[in-house]
């Protein structure tokens, strides 16, 4: 199983290179039907309203760990009211209290590749298990270590396809397209934060910084470990 959805990943990476969002989406939607899912963090819903074209109904996984700000909340919920998809909303075992308990006060200060760990990555592999594609919206020009972002790859840790309809896009692509569709945003946009994650660990950026430069800022950290 594992050999034919990899060969299947490689030939879609090949052919959709430079396709449409839409076009993937659609392809991916078409391919796996329930089997497919996208997840969104809320920071805007340009992903999402073009997986809702594409594979109308279809499942969007929303990490809910415990430490997003008010506004991404917020805008899940218009999501799930507005458009044509199915929110599911994927949790840690621990609550943040529990957390504090076990491990401390502020854990993502002190080991945030264990929060994460555990308040992302966890939660996410366990809700993918029902699945054998995932999609997310992570995209070439957010930073260097996406620089190499396949349309379609193969996710070796989680024996999955998965599906990244943005990745060719740049910022500019994706503002022209929310712009010209009403999509929803995230109000903390237009505040100046350009990638939104949980509250302790992002901040606004400055003019001529990566989108994700205010992610996990003065630490080594760069990704949450979802997507390696
Ligand atoms: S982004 Fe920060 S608060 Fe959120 S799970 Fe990771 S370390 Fe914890």
């Amino acid at each position: 199983m594992s050999r034919r959805l990899q060969a299947l990943a490689d030939a879609a990476g090949s052919e959709l290179e430079g396709a449409h969002p839409t076009e993937v989406l659609r392809w991916a939607g078409d391919t796996f039907g329930s089997r497919f899912a996208i997840t969104s963090s809320m920071g805007d819903a340009v992903l999402t309203s073009l997986a809702a074209e594409a594979a109308p109904g279809i499942e969007v996984i929303f990490l809910d760990t415990g430490y997003h700000f008010p506004q991404t909340l917020e805008t899940r919920d218009r999501v799930a009211a507005e458009l044509d998809v199915n929110v599911v909303t994927a949790r840690p075992q621990l609550t943040v209290a529990q957390q504090n308990v076990k491990y401390g006060q502020s854990l993502y200060a002190r080991d945030p590749d264990l929060c994460c760990a555990m308040r992302k990555v966890e939660p996410l592999n366990r809700l993918l298990r029902g699945y054998e594609a995932w999609g997310s919206g992570i995209r070439r020009d957010e930073s260097p270590s996406r620089a190499n972002t396949p349309v379609v790859g193969w996710d070796a840790r989680r024996h999955m396809v998965k599906v990244n309809p943005l990745a060719c896009w740049t910022q500019a692509d994706v503002d022209a397209y929310a712009a010209e569709r009403g999509v929803i945003v995230n109000p903390l946009v237009e505040l100046g934060f350009a990638s939104i994650g949980c509250a302790p660990c992002t901040r606004r950026v400055s003019a001529g910084e990566d989108a994700r430069a205010g992610r996990w800022a003065g630490q080594d950290k760069t990704e949450c470990g979802l997507h390696v």
